[in-house]
């Protein structure tokens, strides 16, 4: 197989397990991203497919040579993987072109090729100007452009990406973002990216693989967390929603599972991930707010929920409202445009079209009742 193949990597620190037996592929090309809350195992990962870390068990391939293995291990100097880390880890007392220069100068490359292919890698990071300052004379966001370049110049196979952003504030965050997914487009190179902030890996990923615990919880685009999240974990960890809990009543021939809440109500769910479970089964119900419409011209599909509610509160915030809305018992949370009028304590009616609400069983609360 091309690219990266990850399989049942257990990585223990004493009695911690940090990694019990993931596996997953990252294909040539594609940024794949490694997400999830601190403590998860996204930098062990990372440090073991750098080498950096010896695995306890299982194996680490790239383009099908085994790198870490049962009786391999392969250096890391050796892997032809380079990596950005989030403290930039450039020398402060040498020049940004010997920073970018120093991997091609201890490979001995000849002066001429190892001038050119700085220039590239500082001209594609966008420091073409800035090849004589001094390490301490550069922002942050510049030294960890100093640190891309340093990692692109000798062409790697892979690229790995330890949280680099994260030091870097808000507005600089954003703005390298772009950067740093357009330079490996253009580069058309691999990489693996570590990170525990969510907009981070949506932005940038090709894939993302969402871990918890030292497991892999759930992977696939980012669309396909957003919309089609398998847990409650997944659900709230990428974005935003309301998360309900119901029992499955049915699922009908077009696909549409009829649910009923905790207080009798009827919720009409995409029945995608419902196939072969019981009726009486306890499901999680995910909606984001924005899947939630007051527009009374939503009201007519025959696939549309549709309840009544009493404006608790409204937060205007320029591009739209936040609003939380009372409908049986329960605080739901709708994204509004900004002209609507959701005054506190006003009775509305809510709508929401099966297809974008999301029922599955919860791995961590599921239990059956006729
Ligand atoms: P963060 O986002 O905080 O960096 P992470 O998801 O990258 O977290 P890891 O750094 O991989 O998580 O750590 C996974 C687990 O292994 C944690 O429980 C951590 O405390 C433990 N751990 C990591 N490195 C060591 C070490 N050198 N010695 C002992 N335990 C460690």
């Amino acid at each position: 197989m091309e690219g990266l193949a990850v399989e049942n990597l257990v990585v223990k620190y004493g009695n911690v397990t940090a990694v019990r037996g993931i596996s997953f592929d990252v294909k040539p090309g594609m940024l794949t991203t490694l997400l999830g809350p601190s403590g998860c195992g996204k930098t062990t990962t990372l440090r073991c497919i750098a080498g950096l870390e010896k695995a306890d068990s299982g194996s680490i391939s790239y383009d099908d040579t085994v790198l870490s293995g049962e009786r391999q291990h392969v250096p890391p100097n050796k892997r032809q993987f380079n990596m950005v880390f989030q403290s930039y880890a450039i020398w402060p007392h040498m020049s940004v072109f010997d920073n970018v220069a120093y991997s091609l100068r201890i490979r001995k490359e000849n002066k001429e090729t190892t001038k050119e292919k700085v220039r590239k890698a500082l001209g594609t990071v966008g420091l073409a100007q800035f090849e004589d300052r001094y390490g301490t004379e550069l922002s942050g966001g510049q030294q960890q452009r100093v640190a891309v370049a340093r990692a692109i110049v000798s062409s790697p196979k892979l690229l790995l990406f330890d949280e680099p952003l994260s030091n870097l504030d808000a507005s600089l965050r954003e703005q390298l973002r772009i950067e740093m997914v357009a330079i490996q487009r253009e580069l058309g190179i691999t990489a693996v990216y570590v990170t525990h902030d969510q907009l981070e890996a949506m932005s940038m990923s090709d894939e993302i693989i969402l871990m918890r615990d030292g497991v892999i919880e759930q992977q696939g685009s980012p669309s396909d967390l957003y919309k089609s999240p398998t847990s409650s974990f997944a659900a709230s960890f990428v974005g935003v929603t309301n998360m309900l809990t119901a029992r499955l009543r049915e699922v009908d021939s077009s696909g549409v599972a009829r649910l009923e809440g905790d207080d009798g109500e009827v919720i009409y769910a995409s029945g995608d991930q419902l196939g072969g479970v019981a009726p009486g089964t306890s499901v999680t119900v995910s909606i984001r707010p924005h899947d939630i419409g007051i527009d009374e011209r939503l009201s007519g599909g025959a696939n549309h929920n549709r309840w009544r509610g009493t404006v608790e509160r409204a937060l205007y915030v320029g591009t739209h409202v936040d609003a939380w809305v009372n409908v049986f018992s329960k605080s739901v949370r709708i994204t509004a445009s900004p002209q609507a009028d959701l005054r506190p304590g006003s009775a509305i009616e809510l709508y929401a079209d099966a297809a974008n609400v999301v029922a599955f069983v919860d791995k961590e609360t599921s239990t059956a009742e006729p």
